[in-house]
Order: C-alpha cells, then structure tokens, then sequence
C-alpha cells in the first residue's frame, strides 16, 4: 500500500497553511497527568486547583482505585484569593504531610490550572523553596497543565520541558529518546536500536528518576511523539541537536524513524534490515487487513491531538484514505516537516482553529471519517458522520511495528460499526 517516497504529486510541506485563530474546541492540559503518573513510577502530580480540575482528573482517570494514588489537588477556594501568604504556606504544609507519608515519592510535580486564583500563585517559586526544603530525597517541579489556549498534549510537554533545565550536563555521545510511551512500546522501540548496536541511549521520561539521564553538546534526541516542541527548545537551549524524522506511526513512520537515528549512528544498512524486515513484514500484513474498511474513504482532521499531521500521512500512504482537511493546533517545521513532505499534496492544512466555519468545511464536505475532540464528536455523529475521539489515540499503544495494525484498525472501526447499523438497518 506504500506509495513513492516523496508523493509523485509533491507533498504537503510548502503547502498553502490556513490560519484560524478564532473559537477553539480543546480539552484541558491536566489530562497528561492520566497517563504520566502511570510512566513515572515514582513522581507525583499535584494539582493546584479548583474542584472543576479535581472532576476533571477523576472522570478522566475512570474509576482508578489506587492504594496509593500519584496524583491529587491541592484544591484552592475563592476565600483563599485574600492572602497568597497563606496558600504557600498552606501548600508548604499539603507537600509537607504529602512526602512524611510517601516516602516513595522522588519527583514531585507542582501542576498549575486556569483558576485565576490559581494563577496569581507563583508555583516556580513554590517549586523552588520546596526543592530546597525536600532535596536531596525529593526534586520539586512546576508546570502549567492550564485548560486556557492549550490542548490536552501540551500538558505533557510542559511537564518533559520542566525536566530539561535539571537534567545533570554531559559530553557523553548519547542517544535521548523523548516522550512518554506505554512500557511495553517502550521495550520494543529500545530492542530495535539495541540490536542495531545503539546502547547509549537514554529516556525522557524515565521510569524512575534517573541521576544518569543527562544532556549536553554531544546528545542527540529523537522525539516519539510530535507534541514536544516546548521540551524540543528546552534540550536545544542545552546543547542538544534534534534528528528530525517523520513520526514512528505505521510501517512506514517506524522505518523512517529508526532510518535517521542509524543514520546519525552509522549503522550498516544490512544490519538494519536485519533488524527491522521481519517486523516490518509483520506491520504491514496488519496494517492490510485492518485496512480494508479504510481503503478509499475520506478523513477531515480537526484540531486536537497534535497528532494529526502523522496520522494523516500514515492514513493515506498506508491505508489508501484520501484526506480533505488536516487540522493541528500547532505545526512546527521542525517537527511536522517531515511528515508533511511525505503526506501526499491536496488536503487543505490548517493550523489553530475558529470551530464555526471548520465545522461549516466538514459538513459541507461529509468525510467519511472524522477525526475530532469529546465535544465534537457526539452532535456529528448525531448529524450522520463517523467520528474518531483524537483522544483515543494518546491513550492507546500506537507506536511502532507491533501496534501498526491496531493503528489503522482504530480508524476503521467507527466505519465498520456503521456499516454494521447499515445492514441491520436494511434487514
Ligand atoms: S485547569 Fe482549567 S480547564 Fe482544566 S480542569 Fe482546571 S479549571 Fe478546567
């Protein structure tokens, strides 16, 4: 199904963009915090914020029972707003109880909300006196998981950019590998280099803190998921050097990214089809079955996940869909160039949103697919199309060889559930 690397029509990189920056339809930065504390074994999320945010969390989460839950929120009443002394030194108490009886806990991160009285606390201050006060047992970090102009990715990219500035300095050649993966996509992404001889590699973030983690004028990262453009500035600001690759989404995604960091490595092309054709084989057969239902339907993108432009590239290379509009809140050149080289030219790109008039294009073109936020989702489908939460994606090991046929296969299963309701429908 791959079609010729670059597009025979040109691809989408120099492309005319669409600005929008009108009412945005996203959901809130907090909901990084799901799957971090799941990663970061020893870290704790706390929230400072209001009851909204509290909800927020515990519906995100489910019905997580924890005995020992790693993230909670520091809730701030409207009474607090008379004396900002008193919310520090209330907190300087919460964290205090909170570390006496968790001494499990090694990281923790002091996560800002949209609140306005939340705002008005100065948590890198907070952070800092904290750190003082805890070191060296505990390390206190602040981050902005606010709902206001954000998505919910950039929560995790706040929280990996807030990590940079401490990571100890190094001149070691290393390899880091930036971006929170599920473990087991982790354990596969770090096999396929480690067969290929590449060892001194490193993640962002760890699974636990890490005094070994570093950075410096000889690192160079790969980033695992194309949200990351506060903490790709951050390790540049450090000395870092970016290999810049399309995204390790689908058979083709994964190749090209392995490809750039053997390259930079020097590994032996028989070496890396050694290591790579077998799973690549397998990614393929996958991807073919799953995609029978999406083979020439159509997607339109709204703008949610910042996945979009990958996904939209893997969609119509590897799935044979053609795409109408592909929407991401943000595109960074550095990071989106590549896959937008690859995606095919003809979709309309746009960056930011005004929700009203992308609505207008989606209905007037009526996908066959439509990728979109919680909030959206529902009055579509109510309106006849087959929608994809974007969120979905995050929360599902999609990464890599193993996972490319489960991939496509969220894609097609809206479209297969309506052909379904079709022929029951018809019966
Ligand atoms: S940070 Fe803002 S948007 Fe997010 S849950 Fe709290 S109040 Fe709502």
């Amino acid at each position: 199904m791959n079609r010729p690397f670059p597009p025979e029509n040109g691809g989408c990189r120099s492309a005319p963009v669409l600005k929008e920056r009108g009412q945005r339809e996203v959901f809130c930065g907090l909901t990084g915090i799901i799957w971090l504390h799941r990663k970061m074994q020893d870290a704790f999320f706390l929230v400072v914020g209001s009851r909204t945010c509290a909800h927020l969390l515990q519906s995100a989460a489910g019905v997580m029972i924890f005995a020992e839950p790693r993230f909670g929120t520091a809730i701030l009443e409207e009474t607090d707003l008379a004396g900002m002394a008193d919310a520090h030194a209330e907190l300087d108490r919460e964290v205090a109880r909170l570390l006496e009886r968790r001494p499990d806990i090694r990281q923790l991160f002091l996560v800002g909300s949209c609140p306005s009285e939340v705002i008005k606390i100065d948590l890198a201050r907070a952070a800092e006196r904290l750190s003082q006060v805890h070191a060296p047992h505990v390390r206190v970090l602040n981050y902005s998981g606010s709902g206001i102009e954000t998505t919910f990715t950039q929560g995790e990219d706040a929280c990996l950019a807030s990590m940079v500035p401490v990571l100890k300095e190094t001149t070691a050649r290393e390899l880091l590998l930036v971006g929170a993966l599920p473990d087991v996509v982790e354990d596969q992404m770090v096999d396929l280099l480690t067969k290929m001889g590449i060892t001194n590699l490193r993640l962002l973030p760890a699974r636990r803190i890490d005094e070994t983690t570093a950075v410096g004028p000889n690192t160079v990262f790969a980033l695992t998921q194309p949200f990351l453009g506060d903490t790709h500035a951050a390790l540049e600001r450090r000395g870092a050097r970016h290999i810049t690759a399309p995204f390790p989404f689908g058979e083709e995604g994964t190749t090209a990214w392995l490809r750039a960091i053997a390259t930079e490595f020097d590994v032996s092309e028989d070496l890396f089809d050694e290591v790579t054709s077998a799973p690549r084989a397998r990614a393929r057969k996958a991807i073919a079955q799953a995609a029978e239902a999406l083979l020439g339907k159509s997607v339109f993108f709204f703008p949610d996940s910042q996945l979009e432009i990958p996904l939209a590239r893997f969609l119509t290379r590897e799935c044979g869909m053609s795409a109408i509009e592909v929407g991401s809140p943000y595109i960074h050149d550095a990071l989106h160039g590549p896959d937008l080289d690859l995606l095919p030219h003809g979709p309309q790109i746009a960056e930011g949103q005004d929700v009203d008039k992308q609505l207008t294009r989606a209905r007037n073109a009526r996908p066959d697919l439509t990728v979109c936020g919680l909030g959206l989702a529902n009055p579509l489908e109510a309106e006849g199309l087959s929608t994809k939460w974007a969120i979905e994606l995050v929360f599902t090991p999609v990464h890599f060889y193993e996972q490319a046929g489960d991939l496509a296969s969220l894609f097609a299963r809206p479209l297969r559930r309506k052909s379904a309701l079709r022929l029951e429908a018809a019966e």
